[in-house]
């Protein structure tokens, strides 16, 4: 047992706003843990009588458990060598209730003492996420934006590229939408675009990402699709589009799309190839599309010297 003096010298932590436990550095024993920490995590000493008892609970996955254990590890050698304080660790806790809780770890060393901190950081890391959905959401559609479609695109491609596998992008442009606009006003311009949106994620597969790149422009990033996989959705999803017609306040309003479909694979799959070039292929077939009579599909070769 701990003796009463040491515990007591303590009692200065207990009311503190986060949650606190202190250790003995040797032996890892949990010698105090203040209000919060139970508050927070559900745990009490009765649960963790050592540093061995948290591990476990805390991180049941073995394999997220290691890594952190190890990175936990590098970072108590390099405060105890420097006696002070360390960079915090950001981790996920599991609490007694089952909960998850994001936490980051500090660790400050005193004598024999380390002293851990754990600041619950799930509010923060929660609006960090809405955030970054924000940012890279188009506010009309809920499609992914542009700025998020060229991250995406970048990523596909170099793994497409890495692993020699197929990749298509379609760029798809409403017909004549300044029309609609003129029409029907711009209320009723946006409702197009709504429906238009709406088809195309009824017709894309899980794996493949939508995003509106510009007014009435969208782009969709089909991985693990060729050009015979990636014409015959164009085509389907272009056919939908001149059927369904979208009701704006009991008005019919019909459009049509045209689209322009590049495709990486063949003979030419493992080159290196930029977003910017796979994405100017796709335009040169959408314009294609536009100049022979609009509502139709055209195809850009993908041709590397
Ligand atoms: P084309 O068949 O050649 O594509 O003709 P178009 O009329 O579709 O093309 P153009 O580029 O001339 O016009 C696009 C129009 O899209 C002009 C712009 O006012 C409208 N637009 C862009 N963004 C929005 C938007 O968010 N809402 C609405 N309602 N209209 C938009
Ligand atoms: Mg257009
Ligand atoms: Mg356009």
């Amino acid at each position: 047992m701990n003796s009463p003096g040491l515990v007591d010298s303590f009692a200065i932590l207990s009311k503190l706003p986060l949650p606190v436990m202190v250790l003995k550095s040797s032996s890892g024993d949990v010698l105090f843990m203040n209000d919060k920490f139970r508050d927070v995590f559900g745990y009490s000493e009765k649960d963790i009588k050592t540093e061995q008892d948290w591990w476990p609970r805390a991180f049941p996955d073995e394999q997220y458990r290691l890594r952190l254990e190890h990175e936990w590890e590098r970072r108590v050698r390099m405060a105890t060598a420097a006696a002070g304080e360390m960079e915090p660790l950001e981790a996920v806790a599991k609490c007694k209730d089952g909960r998850d809780c994001a936490i980051r770890k500090h660790l400050s060393v005193h004598g024999g003492l380390f002293i851990i901190t754990m600041v619950d950081i799930s509010d923060q890391k929660y609006l960090q996420r809405e955030y970054e959905q924000l940012a890279s959401t188009d506010a009309l559609t809920g499609l992914s934006n542009r700025r998020a479609f060229f991250t995406m695109l970048d990523q596909a491609l170099a793994l497409a590229n890495r692993h020699s596998r197929p990749l298509s992008i379609l760029i798809a442009d409403i017909d004549h939408f300044k029309a609609v606009n003129d029409t029907y006003g711009h209320q009723a311009g946006d409702a197009v675009l709504e429906h238009f949106s709406r088809i195309i994620l009824r017709t894309l597969r899980t794996s493949d990402t939508a995003a509106r790149i510009g007014g009435e422009e969208f782009a969709i990033l089909l991985p693990e699709t060729d050009k015979d996989g990636a014409y015959r959705l164009a085509d389907r999803m272009r056919i939908i589009i001149s059927e369904n017609v979208c009701y704006h306040e009991r008005q019919p309003i019909q459009i049509t799309v045209s689209v322009g479909l590049a495709c990486y694979s063949g003979p030419n799959i493992g080159q290196k190839f930029s977003c910017d070039a796979f994405l100017r292929l796709a335009d040169d077939a959408l314009y294609r599309s536009k100049r022979e009579g609009r509502n139709r599909v055209s195809t850009a070769e993908l041709r590397i010297p």
